[in-house]
């Protein structure tokens, strides 16, 4: 009889903060770039009905407002970003995210597959029974599931806690 397959779940971090300067900087960026989308539009309409000549000054203008919108978003949206790397060199937590700059979360992954555990008692994606930390797997699916390098270190790293 072929071993029962089985595996830990294995803890991860998702972490989120939000209030900071930071977000209210970003928040503001957004406002003042969708007031300068809206500000551009109605330049152009009133511009129209109002028959405004020459016409290509109204659209001159709308451009320019949406430019200056623009511009002062990234520079709003840059200095949110300073914040946060600020915060993030003096070791504070800071809301949002670096831009480019990947995020961790935390979560329970099974340890022979690697996949999230949305069970406790069993892995959904390759099927392992989930046994308590410090119990002895019975098998670590090596030759019965994938057998790429990520499968094989995961299924051998045991739980630290
Ligand atoms: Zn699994």
């Amino acid at each position: 009889m072929e071993p029962l397959l089985t595996a830990h779940r294995v803890l991860d971090t998702k972490r989120t903060n939000s209030g900071g300067l930071e977000s209210t900087v970003d928040f503001w960026a957004n406002l003042l770039l969708l007031l300068g989308i809206i500000a551009s539009f109605f330049i152009v309409l009133v511009g129209m009905f109002a028959g405004a000549r020459p016409f290509w000054f109204v659209l001159f203008l709308a451009t320019c407002v949406l430019l200056a919108s623009a511009v002062v978003w990234v520079v709003l949206r840059s200095l949110a970003e300073i914040i946060r790397l600020l915060k993030k060199i003096s070791g504070l937590k800071y809301s949002g995210e670096i831009s480019g700059a990947e995020s961790s979360h935390q979560f329970y992954a099974c340890s022979n597959c690697g996949h999230m555990l949305h069970s406790e008692t069993t892995c959904d994606t390759c099927g392992a029974k989930i046994v308590p930390e410090g119990q002895e797997l019975e098998s670590f699916g090596i030759g019965s599931l994938r057998t790429d390098m990520f499968n094989v270190q995961s299924a051998l790293v045991q739980p630290s806690f």
